[in-house]
């Protein structure tokens, strides 16, 4: 071996030094980044119970049956909600329940055509976001446009545009106040405008603020195809709620029998990681106590099989 080959062979074993352990390094990143998934936090079903649907005659009477259930999440109505701080953080001081989510209880709407209904939309809406700061909730649920809110702007995509426009301001001054807004898509009977949990995760990244959220309804998710497609395409980036209701007549799960199957979207919650609230949204044709019992028995079975 003359020194030339010598050190040619030499530069070579540093190369192959050189490179062992970046693949040492790959290998372990590898084996890091499977660790990680093992690893992701799984899904927890907290379950959680709209005011309205709770049985119960005063606030603490209805909070101290829903902690019986072991329930977690309680979720009012936007509605006077400013005037109700005191009162909801003294009835939830001492309980394992939170504020989960704020329904809705704005007056106008975001797509009007009328210029004072959407200013009675801004101030409103704004009013609700302090209230659901204040009480630590997830976010306050609102709806673009029902199909019997008019005038409003016309589906197109100017006013996509518009929408995501508006979201991004409102989205910003929520996460000011520590709080989202929670798109709900529903179905076509009711709101036309927003009916997918894809497009209203879809809305959210355009709208590009991390105050902006969707959420998914079991019961209007009649519209999807698929309801583990459904909430796998809006992830934990976008999913911040989710509702449920039996799913022949928007009653308590179980009411409807077979129907009421959840597996599939409890399956992706699961997967995913999903850590916000299940919110009961319905009626029910029997006892309020009993219903409510059974459907959160059958939930957490069904959860079981996911
Ligand atoms: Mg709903």
């Amino acid at each position: 071996m003359d020194r030339k080959q010598f050190i040619n062979r030499s530069l070579l074993g540093m190369a192959a030094l050189a490179a062992a352990p970046s693949l040492a390094v790959s290998c372990a990143a590898k084996s890091g980044s499977k660790g990680k998934a093992d690893n992701k936090a799984q899904g927890v079903l907290n379950i959680s119970c709209q005011e309205g649907v709770t049985p119960g005659e005063s606030l603490n009477e209805k909070l101290d049956f829903l902690e019986s259930l072991g329930v977690v999440g309680f979720e009012p109505g936007g509605r006077g909600l400013g005037d109700r701080i005191t009162e909801l953080q003294d009835a939830l001081k001492d309980r394992n329940i939170k504020v989960s989510a704020i329904c809705a209880g704005f007056d106008g709407f975001i797509l009007a055509e009328d210029p004072a209904v959407k200013e009675s939309f801004d101030t409103t809406m704004r009013q609700i976001i302090d209230a659901a700061g204040a009480l630590g909730s997830t976010g306050v649920i609102m709806v673009p446009a029902f199909n019997g809110q008019k005038p409003c702007k016309p589906h197109t995509l100017e006013t996509r545009d518009f929408l995501c426009e508006q979201l991004h301001e409102l989205g910003e001054y929520a996460q000011q106040h520590d709080t989202t807004i929670i798109l709900e898509p529903l179905n076509r009977k009711e709101a036309f405008y927003l009916r997918l949990v894809a497009d209203a995760a879809a809305i959210c990244r355009d709208a590009d603020s991390a105050g902006v959220k969707c959420m998914g309804d079991f019961w209007h998710m009649q519209e999807e195809t698929s309801d583990y497609g459904a909430f796998m395409s809006a992830g934990t980036k976008y999913l911040q709620h989710v509702h449920i209701a039996s799913r022949g007549r928007r009653l308590m799960p179980g009411e409807d029998g077979e129907k009421d199957n959840y597996v599939d979207g409890f399956k992706a919650l699961k997967e995913m990681g999903y850590q916000n609230y299940v919110s009961f949204e319905c009626g029910t044709k029997g006892d309020r106590k009993e219903t409510l019992t059974a459907a959160v028995n059958l939930l957490r079975s069904q959860w079981e099989q996911a």
